[in-house]
């Protein structure tokens, strides 16, 4: 078991405090039907508060005044706490989410701890420029932090879609509200902790936990708030547009998917096979940029699919702390009852159920596990070929050509990563240019560093986190002007 969980507290100026109205929600361990905790229930009054304590960090306190080798340090040793506690923050995610231990201790929070170690190195490195643009004036530009950051994170990766907005925006000197989703604020909570152990000044950095509707719209509409750095649905990310907007807030959207990956005749079939399974049931299919459309050019297709389904018992469902386990739960009832209505929307429009399909008991009678499911013969005007399941669910359709497939696989409304699997490097060069995705692989699925921007083309959002593009959404440019003439 991870650390005692501070039960029901809000972080706000580096001290816990219970919600205003000392409301709490119960959080859910989605392997077990369990309860794990109660949470405090944000509302109004407690966004406003930690706003109030991000602003006052902000417009009086030290941290971005402070040198910029004294930020970096901070953000550093973030980055050693966050391995050092690589158990408990792991531990904290699979009984949030139902990710396995693999996915939590090896892949996301040791790739949090790389990317605040990523930013560290920023913090004296983006700075302004000297424009020699006029002989009788001095003009330079100064880069500034934006001011009071509000992240509103979904609950597929909490830690790690924190930690992309979190570890930017502090190296640049801002201050910052995290919102975690409702239903997995543990990492959020325990990562609070340890911003009081690196020494981070009151203030800093606040979480409130909550709804998206009271607590995260809050947000949104509130004055003190200068950014917000959203990542979640297509949906919400819209309404938080909307209202960001009558505040000029600046916004980044991290959204929906809906990615194609497809499958040239002259690929490496075995790896491609490997890869598409990894491509969509990598953390149950909860992951934004999955490969929920399989596009396999035809000439190959019963080879190919020969090759996935006879993989597809090596995927066991079970116990995400065991092992062997390659898929836990999907993470809530909720989430569990829309992947099955998928499913059923994808039986009734006519596509072939090659595996999976349905619920399954792992021995315990509880927890909201699916068998990894396949479509084959699925059309790209389908429902389950239009819309982001966001669960292990993949719709497998067949492309004549080059030009079918890389069109096809643009027919969406959103555009998050894509990936190609081809030997021939003219083609495959040629795809990721006419693919309209913020990432697309060759030969490869669900590769991410640091250093890499990501983010989407059309309604799967703009802005990009990570790499060095990330460091312009968490600062403004100035302009300065010195008449050499007086
Ligand atoms: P969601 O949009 O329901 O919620 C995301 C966050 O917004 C949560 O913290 C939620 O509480 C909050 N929220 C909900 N309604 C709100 C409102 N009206 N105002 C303000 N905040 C509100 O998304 P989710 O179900 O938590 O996550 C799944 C979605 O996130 C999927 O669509 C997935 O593709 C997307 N996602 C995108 C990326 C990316 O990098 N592009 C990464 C992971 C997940």
């Amino acid at each position: 078991m991870p650390t005692a969980i501070a039960p029901g507290r809000l972080f706000i100026d580096g001290k816990w405090v219970e919600a205003r109205t000392g409301k709490t929600f119960a959080t859910i361990n989605p392997a077990t039907e369990e309860v794990i905790t109660q949470v405090a229930e944000g509302g109004p009054d407690d966004v406003d508060a930690a706003v109030r304590a991000a602003r006052k960090a902000f417009d009086e306190g030290p941290w971005p005044k402070l040198p910029a080798s004294e930020r970096a340090k901070t953000v550093w040793k973030l980055a050693e706490l966050i391995e050092a506690n690589i158990d408990d923050m792991g531990e904290r995610e699979t009984l949030d989410t139902g990710k396995t231990y693999f996915d939590s201790k090896k892949i996301e929070i040791p790739f949090a701890a790389q990317v605040f170690r990523y930013y560290a190195g920023w913090a004296g490195k983006a700075h302004g420029e000297t424009l020699p643009v006029r002989d009788d004036a001095f003009t330079f530009t100064l880069r500034e932090p934006v001011g009071v950051v509000a992240a509103i994170t979904p609950w597929n990766f909490p830690f790690l879609l924190a930690s992309w907005k979190i570890a930017p925006a502090l190296a640049m000197g801002n201050t910052m509200v995290l919102k975690p989703a409702s239903i997995t604020p543990l990492t959020a909570l325990r990562f609070a902790e340890l911003t009081l152990e690196a020494g981070l000044p009151p203030g800093v950095f606040n979480v409130v936990t909550g709804p998206g509707s009271g607590c995260g719209m809050a947000l949104v509409r509130h004055p003190g708030v200068n950014k917000i750095a959203f990542t979640g649905s297509t949906e919400v990310g819209k309404q938080v547009m909307v209202e960001a907007s009558k505040t000029m807030k600046r916004v980044t959207l991290e959204l929906g998917g809906k990615s194609p990956n497809i499958v040239f005749a002259d690929a490496d079939l075995e790896a491609a096979a490997r890869g598409a399974l990894t491509g969509i049931f990598y953390n149950k299919g909860e992951v934004c940029a999955a490969g929920s459309r399989l596009f396999v050019e035809k000439s190959v297709h019963d080879q190919f699919m020969d090759r996935l389904l006879s993989k597809i018992d090596g995927l066991k469902v079970g116990d995400p702390r065991d092992k062997a386990t390659r898929m836990g739960p999907v993470v809530s009832k909720a989430q569990l009852d829309s992947v099955l209505s998928y499913i059923e929307a994808g039986k009734k429009d006519g596509a072939k159920l090659v595996a999976g399909g349905e619920r399954v008991d792992i021995g315990t009678g509880k927890g909201y596990f699916v068998k990894p499911t396949i479509f084959d013969g699925v059309r790209n005007d389908m429902k389950i070929a239009r819309e982001e399941i966001f669960g292990p669910v993949l719709s497998t359709i067949s492309f004549d050509d080059f030009t079918a497939g890389v069109s096809q696989g643009n027919e969406t409304v959103y555009g998050l990563a894509a990936a190609v699997w081809t030997r021939d490097v003219t083609k495959a060069i040629k795809a990721a240019r006419a693919i309209k995705a913020g990432t697309v692989w060759i030969n490869a699925y669900n590769l991410f560093d640091p250093a890499l921007p990501f983010g989407g083309y059309k309604e799967s959002g703009f802005g990009r986190e990570l790499g060095a593009y990330a460091l312009d959404q968490y600062t403004e440019t100035k302009s300065v002007w010195l008449d050499l003439t007086k």
